[in-house]
């Protein structure tokens, strides 16, 4: 793993520079916390950003999708694409319209995709974004078939060229705004796994999940 905290001329975060971030750890970290990310690329001179799941897997991140997919026979080529995730935190009430903001983490990767052709390494990636989103999900689950395999497309998104930006705490209100008479601070927000719904046919002696295995959201 890189431990660079030096940003490219191209992931150096301009306005509020203090906000960003490029060591690994924390790069690491929301990527590691969220499971969607958004992908974008251009065909021709119209550019997409389409949101789709995701995995880290060391210094890198997978995305897959179905073999026909516009955004994976776009990006499989290599094309330059920027991948984002974010993670929203709160929504930040100041006094003033203006002042209005939200906390958040999130991540910007500058890259190029690398096809995974070899069928372990896919496999490999398939195992790590099944438990990416629920933990041991692969273990339990039927494996993908050879044709399965064959549908499907993985791709590799270095992290050499990404950034964070993170914003946490309360309103920066201005001083003149202070007293003005509405309520102002932070509504803190996450993401929370409910009581899980099981499938119609689900047979009555597999009824429970544990979404302790989604916990660390
Ligand atoms: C939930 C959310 C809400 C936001 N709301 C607003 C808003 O209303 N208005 C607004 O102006 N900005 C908002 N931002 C911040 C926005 O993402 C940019 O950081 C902002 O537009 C400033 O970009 P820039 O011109 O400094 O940098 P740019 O020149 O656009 O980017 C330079 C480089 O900085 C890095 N970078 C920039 N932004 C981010 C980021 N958010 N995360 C990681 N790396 C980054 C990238 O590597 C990028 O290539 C929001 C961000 C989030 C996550």
């Amino acid at each position: 793993m890189s431990n660079s905290a030096t940003p490219t001329s191209r992931t150096r975060v301009v306005r509020i520079p203090e906000r960003g971030q490029y060591d690994r750890a924390t790069i690491d970290a929301i990527l590691d916390e969220g499971f969607v990310c958004h992908v974008a690329f251009t065909v021709g001179d119209q550019p997409f950003v389409i949101p789709t799941g995701y995995v880290r897997y060391g210094d890198e991140i997978f995305v897959h999708g179905s073999a026909a997919s516009r955004m994976i026979r776009a990006i499989e080529g290599g094309c330059a694409v920027c991948v984002t995730v974010t993670l929203v935190d709160g929504l930040v009430l100041a006094r003033s319209a203006f002042h209005h903001s939200i906390n958040y983490r999130s991540v910007v990767i500058l890259g190029r995709a690398r096809l995974v052709s070899d069928v372990s390494e896919k496999t490999e990636a398939l195992r790590c974004f099944t438990n990416h989103v629920v933990e041991n999900r692969w273990e339990e689950v039927r494996k993908p078939t050879a044709q399965e395999l064959k549908a499907t497309t993985v791709v590799a998104i270095s992290l050499a060229e990404s950034s964070a930006k993170t914003r946490s705490g309360p309103p920066n209100d201005d001083e003149a705004d202070k007293a003005w008479p509405v309520w102002a601070g932070v509504i803190p927000l996450r993401v929370e796994a409910l009581a899980p719904v099981p499938a119609e046919d689900l047979s009555a002696s597999l009824a429970g999940f544990d979404v302790i295995r989604l916990k660390r959201r």
